[in-house]
């Protein structure tokens, strides 16, 4: 009998009750260091006292009103966000799937309003990913996502990650944008170089093209910057935001220039739920500690610290792990064991982690977590890595 829970996950047997800064409570009681926040979502940890304050005086004034009416907890985000970033406007959503979608449409709304609708292919990579929208999964385009779906959305070319002959072959008159992760996420923390990125920027402007960033999972302070594309000293012209802009709860948004957004006019695209006020009055929580510069630089030092430990670590052993790689507290261990054994064995010793693709696991920690945190994480991964040989 198929299970009142729609069963698209394979769950661990685990129940967490209640979370505090960088720590799980399971139902049984036993306390889990979390170096997963969510797939990056609790960027602040568990319970962030600023957070929750935000939600309780918003929940006790205003929950919901339509986007019929101003929203001034949306303007206000809004705002931050456009004072912080290349972007001069923000359309809110609920989750990167959404953002997903929004980006797609305004590509091709760019195009289709500056006199050239036959500019709508999408340039995509290898190993990405962009939700589970038709939009996303036709985006990204694996078997894995796709497979029993079609027809897909017509529109993406999907070329390898880092050929850049195939890229330069694919440009052709009918793209209008190109669409890609600047550390790839679930494709198993795979950061594109920023010499990478600079050219592919070079490559749009040459070409007229636009440059959609899907910084779901790498932004939000995640790199050590409020967004990864600042590494490369780049700007897109739309960008996806989600997870972590909402500390945990659900909020993503599309950032774009004025030119990039020209076409969305009035009644071109909405959302019931998009940047409703306890959504908004969260996400404004979280960019005011998020997009501090201090903060930024704590996150960059305990990056740093995180990644020569986490070095130590696979030289500590050579037979479960391959390679540290990342970005910031975007952290992947290649190993060479299977990887959801790895995660199981975290399990087993109280710390959690979550599977990648390319037999990765992923350590996405609260961005906030301490230094006695990162040492204790690291003894946790040590006898995890100590069980499986
Ligand atoms: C998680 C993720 C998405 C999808 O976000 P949802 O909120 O699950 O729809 C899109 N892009 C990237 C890079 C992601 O990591």
């Amino acid at each position: 009998m198929i299970p009142s829970v729609l069963p698209t996950y394979t769950r661990a047997p685990l129940s967490f009750v209640k979370g505090e800064g960088s720590w799980l409570i399971e139902a049984d009681g036993r306390r889990f260091l979390d170096l997963g926040a969510g797939i990056a979502v609790n960027a602040l940890g568990h319970a962030h006292p600023a957070l929750v304050q935000a939600l309780n005086e918003q929940a006790g004034k205003l929950w919901h009103v339509s986007n019929l009416y101003n929203i001034p907890q949306q303007q206000a985000l809004a705002d931050k966000l456009v004072e912080n970033t290349f972007a001069d406007t923000v359309f809110f959503t609920n989750s990167g799937t959404e953002s997903c979608e929004l980006a797609v449409k305004m590509a091709r709304k760019y195009w289709y309003d500056k006199g050239l609708p036959d500019k709508t292919d999408i340039i995509t990579f290898e190993g990405s990913f962009h939700g589970r929208s038709s939009a996303g999964i036709a985006a990204a385009g694996s078997e894995k996502m796709t497979k029993g779906f079609g027809p897909m959305l017509p529109g993406f070319i999907h070329l390898p990650w880092d050929d850049k002959d195939a890229l330069e072959a694919a440009i052709t008159d009918t793209v209008g944008a190109i669409l890609i992760e600047p550390v790839q996420g679930e494709g198993g923390i795979r950061p594109l170089p920023d010499a990478n990125l600079k050219a592919l920027r070079a490559l749009c402007d040459a070409n007229g093209i636009l440059l959609i960033l899907d910084e779901v999972q790498c932004g939000m302070g995640r790199t050590g910057k409020l967004f990864a594309h600042e590494w490369a000293g780049i700007s897109p012209d739309i960008m996806m935001v989600a997870k972590g802009i909402g500390g945990g709860f659900p909020l993503g948004a599309v950032l774009a220039t004025e030119d990039a957004a020209s076409g969305m006019t009035a009644g071109t695209h909405g959302s019931t739920y998009g940047g409703n006020p306890l959504a908004c009055a969260v996400g404004a929580a979280v960019m005011d500690i998020v997009a501090d510069a201090d903060f930024l630089d704590g996150v960059r030092a305990r990056a740093g610290l995180m990644r020569q430990k986490l070095e130590g670590l696979v030289a500590a052993h050579p037979d479960v792990f391959d390679c540290v790689r990342g970005s910031g507290l975007m952290l992947g261990l290649k190993c060479k064991v299977t990887n959801m054994d790895v995660v199981n064995a975290g399990y087993d010793n109280l710390v959690i982690t979550v599977p990648a693709a390319d037999n990765v696991i992923r350590l996405l920690p609260p961005l906030n977590l301490s230094e006695e945190e990162i040492d204790e994480a690291l003894a946790r991964l040590d006898k995890a890595a100590q069980s499986l040989t």
